[in-house]
């Protein structure tokens, strides 16, 4: 969790929902959330996890509450929505973060593959982005986790680079028809680069890299497709989403806050 003492409240009296908050950005982003003073929705597939990070916020002094959430599922969302707003009656916050990696040639690719990727990870933010809009009445924010691979493209992984891609242009049309409608709901997209999360662990090629090269070999070589020399923890994406969510960024919308660029793809990277 992140340090204690950059506490600022920086979401005082805020109800943020956040998906696939049982790992990785999500559940950094949730505890980092808490630690600014917002109330938690912990939403994620798994909702054994969700419990344990729910747990984990309140044990610490914070609000929250767990939720077992298939983000393709329409049904699933209203009734996380209603119950949270007979909770809490409000929704200030939605993190849409929930998402699954894929790599295959598009060759080999079934079209149940192809689908399953651009459901979690696009029409998912389609319908969290949907719900927020019609729910948020009072404003709000919404951050949608896209990612480098929406930006500069890796062979193998097309179908998440175009969902990817897709989530960035959509925000940027939906805060625009926002801002036309006079509705005070900002939506910005944050794109990672290479995050040490667990999804990383479902990589095939990682593992293979690790395999070959070893798992120190295997990190400095992807290192070196990005110009920090390393890759980021959850924590560092947790703070960008966080600027996005707050009121620090009311006037930024439709803009993607990219961190960090992957200069050279992963694939290329690994000498693949
Ligand atoms: P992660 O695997 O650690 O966490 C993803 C979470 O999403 C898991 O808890 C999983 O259970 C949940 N999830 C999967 N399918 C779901 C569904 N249908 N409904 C609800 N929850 C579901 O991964 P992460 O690295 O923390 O990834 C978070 C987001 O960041 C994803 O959208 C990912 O594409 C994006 N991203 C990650 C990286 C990286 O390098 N880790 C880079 C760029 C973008």
């Amino acid at each position: 969790m992140s340090d204690k003492s950059l506490r600022q409240g920086r979401l005082e009296g805020k109800v943020a929902l956040i998906t696939g908050a049982a790992s990785g950005i999500g559940k950094a982003t949730a505890l980092l959330f808490s630690l600014e003073g917002a109330r938690i929705a912990v939403a994620d597939i798994d909702g054994t996890r969700s419990r344990q990070v729910a747990d984990e916020i309140c044990s610490s002094g914070g609000s929250a509450v767990a939720y077992g959430l298939d983000v393709t599922n329409e049904q699933d969302w209203q009734c996380v929505v209603s119950d949270l707003l007979k909770k809490w009656t409000q929704l200030d916050i939605l993190v849409n973060n929930a998402g699954i990696s894929f790599a295959k040639p598009v060759t080999e690719m079934t079209l149940e593959e192809w689908r399953k990727v651009t459901a979690v990870n696009l029409d998912a933010v389609f319908l969290g982005t949907r719900m927020a809009c019609n729910t948020m009445t009072a404003g709000g924010a919404i951050v949608n986790v896209a990612s480098a691979s929406g930006i500069k493209a890796s062979p193998g992984a097309s179908a998440y680079c175009a969902s990817k891609a897709a989530i960035r242009m959509f925000s940027k049309a939906v805060a625009l028809e926002c801002a036309a409608a006079g509705k005070n709901i900002r939506i910005n997209t944050v794109s990672p680069g290479a995050v040490m999360t667990p999804m990383w662990e479902s990589m095939e090629f990682w593992q293979q890299m690790k395999g070959e090269a070893g798992a120190d070999q295997a990190y400095r070589a992807l290192s070196e497709g990005v110009p920090l020399k390393r890759m980021a923890i959850a924590d560092e994406v947790a703070r960008a989403i966080l600027y996005l969510a707050s009121d620090e960024s009311s006037y930024v919308t439709g803009a993607d806050l990219v961190v960090e660029r992957v200069y050279r793809s992963i694939a290329e990277g690994s000498g693949r």
